[in-house]
């Protein structure tokens, strides 16, 4: 879908057609410039969405509002977690939530602000392309064209990347026969410590953890380990100066953050003799 040239236009028009009130999008639009043209991650669209969310808080003062800035990630992805450039991308994006605290802080003295991330980071010291012994083994099929990327033929079993785990899916999953089958080879790949995978789960496993619904079996990398999708050339190959996620949920680098933002000074009490006298009311009806 993001490969279509009309992806930004469609996504634009979407978001134009979602916006309530009805022309919002169009009228922030003449005022404050072009909205992101398709999904674009970087920190000049954390930028423009942004200036955006103030223009909504300065014009319509909402009580909650919520904001995805994604710049972080790219870059984290891009040059691996704590580099420069992340570090750089880090110090824009605290100047924006400094930006927004304020706006809200103006509508409301008391507003409190929670950034919340969806998952920690691990540097990347290899990338593990799984595909390579699916077609191997025969579960993949593919066709070579000089002219044109390779196509995928025909499946009975192929990896579903998803970062540090790649889940198992069997194109009929009462196929006892390729079932078995793909538990030798992860078991033959998961017994090379070369190949970077820390545990393979059974179907079983994998519902008890609510996770990939319909997956035969999961490939749980080892941190620094990533599932790759390259289907020629080695199967585990060295990388340097990226980041990615997706690995176990009780590695300490995939702990996510919550921070929470009150104002730093309470605002003052009503007047001393008020609550003095407030007391005294109480304590005199009790009585
Ligand atoms: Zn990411």
């Amino acid at each position: 879908m993001k490969d279509c040239p009309w992806y930004g236009v469609l996504l634009i028009v979407f978001l134009a057609a979602l916006s309530r009130p009805a022309g919002l999008l169009e009228e922030m639009q003449s005022r404050l410039g072009p909205y992101l043209m398709g999904n674009d991650t970087g920190v000049a669209a954390d930028e423009i969405k942004t200036r955006f969310a103030l223009d909504i808080l300065g014009r319509h003062r909402p009580r909650f509002m919520t904001l995805h800035l994604s710049a972080l990630d790219d870059a984290e992805h891009e040059h691996g977690p704590f580099s420069a450039e992340a570090n750089e991308v880090l110090e824009a994006t605290d100047g924006m939530l400094s930006r927004l605290i304020a706006a809200a802080r103006a509508n409301d003295p008391k507003a409190i602000a929670v950034v919340v991330s969806d998952h920690g980071f691990s540097s990347l010291t290899h990338r593990v392309n799984l595909l390579i012994p699916f077609i191997q083994a025969g579960l993949i099929t593919m066709v070579h064209d000089a002219d044109s990327p390779p196509q995928v033929t025909g499946w009975t079993a192929e990896p579903w990347l998803a970062g540090g785990m790649a889940a198992i899916m069997l194109r009929d999953p009462g196929d006892k026969a390729t079932e078995n089958k793909v538990r030798d080879l992860l078991q033959r790949l998961q017994a090379d410590p070369n190949n970077g995978i820390a545990a393979v789960l059974d179907a079983e496993a994998v519902r008890q953890r609510a996770a990939f619904p319909g997956a035969s079996f999961l490939v749980v990398m080892r941190p620094g380990y990533h599932a790759a999708n390259a289907t020629g050339g080695d199967m585990v190959a060295d990388v340097t100066g990226h980041g990615g996620h997706g690995f176990a949920p009780d590695e300490p680098d995939m702990h996510a953050s919550l921070v929470y933002v009150r104002p730093r000074h309470r605002p003052a009490p009503g007047p001393r003799g008020d609550r003095h006298a407030a007391n005294c009311t109480h304590r005199r009806g009790a009585a």
